[in-house]
């Protein structure tokens, strides 16, 4: 299990390795939206520092059956119900600097200007990030003003309708003056997760998030047998240890049961499956018992088939140092029928596309199954998941059940998409030889990108088998190589096909534009072999398995084929893509030696291509491109505006209509969200 910042959003969702992916706002080039397309349509909202802020539309919603927008309507309840967990989770002081930012954001009035806008920043950033630490670095941010203008703006608000929840005795700037380490001293709790805080130091004293109180060390937890590990949190008093259960009637048992009542009033509209899985969660909230978490996951992984789901839970571990306890989240989607189907009709054609494989026939699985994973769209993220969210999700996370029972995939198909269209044109204008590329980029790119992530994971991963005579596991044999020869030969795989007239054929791509979607796929992936450099900005050397093998495919391109040309202009280094058959000939052959070194295992061939053309660069280089991207000035992660329902009752109660609306701005939808009123 483990948590991928991805050079570009068309590489692989890696079903087994990586329960999610994160999108990676500025490190693609980005189409701008194809005219026709609902072109008009905005995508990014504001940039707020090193955030974009874009809006997600779920478009398919508006034309569900009632009963799944019914379904959908009580998911989304409960996982806004669940939105606080994860806020308290991340500091213990964090909702309290909520209340107080929120009520001086609407109640700006009599406020000095220059504070408010500071203050609206550092709102902004909150909110994204669910709390006062950086998603990427897990670093602190402070409010950028002093802690008197601070104050003077609280009272002005206080005199224009703002009410901040004091405690008992306690005045507003005895409050202000409690929070104001935690607003402004970068040095107090400085991360929320530090796994490396440095020799003599304790990993859990070291990280300020709110999984553990009291001061508990890891020393501590040798002495203490954990009984809920992914769901609790571990308090230190007195030297002893306890353990808060997140359950109805424990930890958060407020918040849990109103989640609890939107699942049941979703129940009677899930299918049968799904009505079993939220029957077993909602047993899991009541208990907070393992076995009935396990239960959950099984029921969970076993409906196959909902066109509607949700992830509702302590889930994901990244914000535990210790790797334990979950972070709670809230996800509702629906499936898009539309690229399913794509997925599945590679599936289904498997067999096809292994008798075609560019490699020695002895290396090809005489009855193969392509891996199947939903796209779907998301309606909303909260908590772990949202406002930034992945752009795919591989569940369970359990290892025991996922061997038993299997696991379910699912690509965020339209927070790819927003992803996508909310990041400027301009990283493809400054790497692209001429405006023909990059106008080819703009049109073709993100189509092309769907495809070969679809065909690397379907297809790609599921394809080949291994030389009869080898009996050990290619993991075994190939050793640290083994990843990134993998992921390259995925790559290759879709590399390799999105030129095939199959495609075609199969109705995956219109004829007349295969030519340029490959040509547009070739360029952007060319082109990738430079921009990626600007992630290393240290040493002269490539780590990441995805980089790597992105890297060693480019590179033996440019040595075995006459593809590619290094052309330089004005001081900038260009890479070009010029001939697009020599390429995919290139490609074929590539991945037949790849596959021959997965095959037998070759361990000493799968070094030589990695070290010789996918691990070390020219740092003179890296520079140039490190120099060329800071000056475009792209944000490093996005913030989602969610899609917000609103449900019509009869007068007896019933659902009617749930329809959809897109606020179109952060703070509305976070004011919204928190109950405030402006
Ligand atoms: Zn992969």
């Amino acid at each position: 299990m483990t948590k991928r910042a991805l050079t570009f959003l068309f590489i692989a969702l890696a079903l087994s390795a990586c329960s999610r992916q994160q999108p990676a706002p500025a490190q693609q080039a980005a189409a701008t939206v194809p005219a026709g397309q609902g072109g008009e349509r905005k995508y990014l909202l504001e940039r707020v520092d090193d955030a974009a802020v874009a809006q997600l539309y779920a478009d398919g919603f508006a034309s569900l059956p009632l009963r799944e927008k019914t379904l959908i309507w009580h998911l989304y309840e409960a996982a806004l119900a669940g939105r606080d967990i994860f806020i308290d989770q991340k500091h213990r002081d964090a909702l309290e600097m909520r209340g107080v930012i929120e009520q001086i954001v609407a109640h700006p009035q009599g406020v000095a200007p220059a504070t408010l806008a500071e203050v609206q920043r550092y709102a902004k950033l909150f909110w994204i990030n669910n709390g006062p630490y950086n998603n990427l670095t897990a670093r602190k941010f402070v409010l950028k003003t002093t802690p008197d203008a601070f104050a003077a703006a609280a009272k002005a608000s206080a005199q224009n309708g703002a009410t901040f929840e004091l405690r008992p005795g306690e005045s507003l700037d005895a409050k202000l003056a409690r929070l104001q380490p935690m607003f402004f001293d970068p040095n107090v709790d400085p991360s929320v997760t530090n796994k490396t805080p440095g020799p003599g130091k304790d990993i859990l004293t070291s990280s300020a998030n709110n999984l553990y109180a009291g001061g508990v060390t890891m020393a501590d937890l040798k002495r203490f047998k954990e009984r809920y590990g992914l769901n609790s949190r571990l308090v230190k008093a007195n030297g002893t240890l306890t353990e808060e259960v997140y359950r109805i009637d424990g930890r958060y048992g407020k918040q849990i049961a109103e989640i609890v009542r939107h699942l049941e009033a979703a129940i009677p509209f899930a299918t049968e499956p799904m009505a079993n899985a939220l029957r077993a969660l909602v047993q899991f909230y009541r208990t907070g018992e393992t076995a009935d978490r396990e239960r959950y996951d099984i029921a969970w992984v076993q409906d196959k088939s909902s066109p509607v789901d949700t992830i509702n839970g302590f889930i994901e571990v990244y914000l535990d140092p210790r790797g334990i306890k979950g972070g709670w989240e809230g996800l509702v989607f629906y499936v898009n029928q539309e690229k399913t189907a794509r997925i599945r009709t590679l599936a289904e054609n498997a067999q096809w596309f292994e008798d075609h494989m560019p490699w020695n026939q002895k290396y090809r699985k005489t009855s193969v199954q392509g891996i199947v994973a939903n796209a779907i769209d998301v309606v909303v993220e909260t908590g772990d998941s949202g406002p930034v969210t992945p752009i795919g999700i591989n569940l369970p996370n359990d290892q025991a059940i996922r061997e038993r029972y299997g696991s379910k995939s699912v690509a965020l198909s339209n927070v790819t998409e927003a992803s996508n269209r909310a990041t400027p044109g301009s990283m493809r204008g400054e790497f692209s030889w001429e405006q023909a590329e990059a106008d080819r980029g703009a049109k073709f790119s993100e189509l092309a990108g769907e495809l070969t992530t679809d065909m690397h994971e379907v297809i790609g991963h599921a394809s080949g088998q291994m030389a009869a005579s080898v009996k050990a596991s290619p993991q075994t044999l190939i050793k640290e190589q083994f990843s990134a020869l993998e992921e390259g030969r995925a790559d290759l795989v879709g590399l390799y096909f999105i030129a095939d007239p199959k495609l075609v054929e199969l109705g995956i791509v219109p004829a007349a534009d295969q030519d340029a979607i490959v040509r547009a796929e070739y360029e952007t992936y060319t082109r990738n072999a430079l921009v990626q450099l600007r992630r290393v900005r240290e040493g002269s050397q490539i780590e990441e398995d995805h980089m790597r093998n992105r890297q060693m495919i480019i590179r033996w391109l440019m040595a075995n084929t006459k593809a590619i040309e290094q052309r330089t202009r004005d001081g900038k280094t260009y890479l070009v893509m010029v001939d697009p058959a020599a390429f995919r000939e290139g490609v074929g052959r590539l991945l037949g030696e790849v596959q021959r070194i997965k095959s037998e295992g070759d361990y000493a061939a799968a070094k030589t291509p990695f070290e010789t053309y996918g691990v070390h660069f020219d740092p003179k280089l890296r520079d140039e491109i490190v120099t060329r991207v800071d000056k475009l000035n792209l944000p490093s992660y996005t913030g989602f505006v969610m899609p917000k329902l609103t449900a019509a009752t009869g007068a007896d109660g019933q659902i009617t209509d749930v329809t959809i609306s897109y606020p179109m701005d952060l703070t509305t939808q976070m004011l919204e969200y928190s109950g405030v009123k402006r």
